[in-house]
């Protein structure tokens, strides 16, 4: 993982969770608003903004599909990609 999730502000999302034999409801920690790509070794913001601002979760930014991305993180993310293939 080389970005975590940086989120400006969560929100307990009520969720089900089926198993075969019930179906429970849970409380799940979302991200509302943009979210931020946190540098795993780092903790740095990849567009520079103050990471202390942020709620770091532990979850792969990357992998994040379901949650709206910073563009400034984006662009970071997107052109580190490119110099790491450059270095193979
Ligand atoms: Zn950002």
């Amino acid at each position: 993982m080389r970005y975590k999730v940086g989120a400006e502000q969560l929100q307990q999302v009520p969720s089900l969770v089926h198993r075969p034999d019930t179906v429970f409801r849970v409380a799940r920690t979302a991200a509302v608003g943009p979210t931020h790509a946190v540098c795993a070794a780092t903790g740095a913001a990849a567009c520079g903004i103050k990471a202390d601002q942020l709620q770091v979760l532990d979850q792969d930014w990357e992998a994040a599909c379901f949650v709206e991305k910073c563009p400034g993180c984006f662009a970071v993310a997107i052109t580190q990609c490119e110099a790491e293939a450059d270095k193979r």
